[in-house]
């Protein structure tokens, strides 16, 4: 059937300003680095890609290894894209990523002008577009100067093949570096992708400083725990969810009596404010006003509506806030 995006829907969604950029994001983005793989269901990713887009979210982040296999998301999201969205490229912004490993020999992962560069070629036939809006460097790569891969994030723009440039899983002396290169050869740095949730805090060890004096806008990343910030696991493990399933990031031993105990107390706070868990762990890593962007997965369609159903919520008192440190007990699981 052929999809209308919703008239109403810019209407709910908040849109914030990435760092210094002109570029805003929506409060919540989609990433597809799960349940969008060569063996899921794409008639699912259809319907999770339409329900985002109807919610206002118009950030879409992809990465060339994700699947599986790895390759596959980009793929299920160029076909999806090429029927659904392609009349509205300009009210999408996409991103994709270069750095882990995605194919044989010396070429196929880490930082160089050669890997970057022929990576981003393949992600854009994977995905049927002519640009990406934004390309990552995946993560700091020791073995090749910084210069060089930062170059090649340049030529990339140069090149229109990508709008912004962003780093991800860089700390904050790599970062700052980075930063610097990139506005010496005029294409600054937008945007740093980095872990953070209220069980995951090492982005407020000095990176999250080092980006705002150096006006790169934050994206965090599994803000919901890939599933452990959320109701899913509270009870059972669901024969549905991602810990029952075969992803290596999130497993049977993961979920743990010590972090399901912390969750059930986390969710105590949430349901007081008339919330779920994960509209909570949302609320919490925008709460300060200091992250753009919370960039959550969803294997069903309504997570979606209810991860932005409280949106205009997100504001926690002094005093949820106390309770919430005293229940993590100091940072991280
Ligand atoms: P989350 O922490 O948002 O976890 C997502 C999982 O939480 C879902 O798959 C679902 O679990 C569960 N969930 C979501 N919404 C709800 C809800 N409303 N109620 C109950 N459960 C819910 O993030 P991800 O780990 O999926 O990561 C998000 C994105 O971040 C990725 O797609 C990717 O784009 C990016 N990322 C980037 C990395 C990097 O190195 N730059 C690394 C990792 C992620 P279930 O599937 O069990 O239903």
């Amino acid at each position: 059937m052929t999809y209308y995006a919703s008239a109403d829907r810019y209407e709910t969604m908040t849109y914030n300003r990435c760092g210094n950029s002109g570029l805003k994001l929506p409060a919540v983005s989609l990433g597809l680095w799960h349940n969008f793989g060569g063996m899921d269901a794409a008639e699912n990713g259809r319907r999770i890609l339409r329900r985002a887009f109807d919610l206002g979210i118009t950030h879409f982040d992809l990465a060339n290894n994700y699947g599986p296999p790895p390759g596959s998301a980009e793929e299920v999201f160029g076909r999806i894209w090429k029927q659904d969205f392609s009349c509205y490229r300009d009210e999408m912004i996409v991103a994709t990523k270069a750095g882990y490993s995605m194919w044989p020999g010396p070429y196929g992962e880490r930082g160089s002008r050669k890997s970057m560069l022929a990576s981003l070629d393949q992600s854009l036939k994977r995905m049927n577009m002519e640009y990406v809006d934004l390309f990552y460097s995946h993560r700091f790569d020791a073995e090749t100067p910084l210069e060089e891969t930062m170059s090649a994030l340049d030529q990339a723009v140069r090149q229109g093949k990508a709008l912004y440039v962003g780093l991800s899983n860089y700390g904050p002396e790599q970062t700052k570096r980075a930063a610097e290169i990139l506005r010496g050869l005029g294409t600054p740095c937008l945007i740093h992708q980095s872990h953070y949730s209220m069980y995951e805090r090492r982005l407020e060890q000095g990176l999250q400083e080092t980006l705002e004096e150096e006006g790169i806008g934050t994206i965090a990343y599994s803000p919901l725990a890939r599933g452990l910030l959320t109701d899913r696991y509270l009870k059972e493990i669901p024969a549905d969810s991602r810990a029952a399933g075969l992803s290596t990031f999130l497993n049977r031993q993961d979920i743990t009596e010590e972090k399901l105990k912390k969750s059930r107390e986390l969710n105590r706070i949430a349901e007081e404010r008339g919330q779920s868990l994960a509209q909570l762990a949302v609320a919490w890593v925008l709460r300060k006003g200091r992250i753009a962007s919370a960039l959550i997965g969803v294997s069903k369609a309504e997570q979606l509506d209810d991860i932005v159903g409280t949106l205009g919520q997100s504001s926690l008192s002094d005093e949820e806030l106390d309770r919430i440190e005293q229940i993590l007990g100091g940072g991280a699981l």
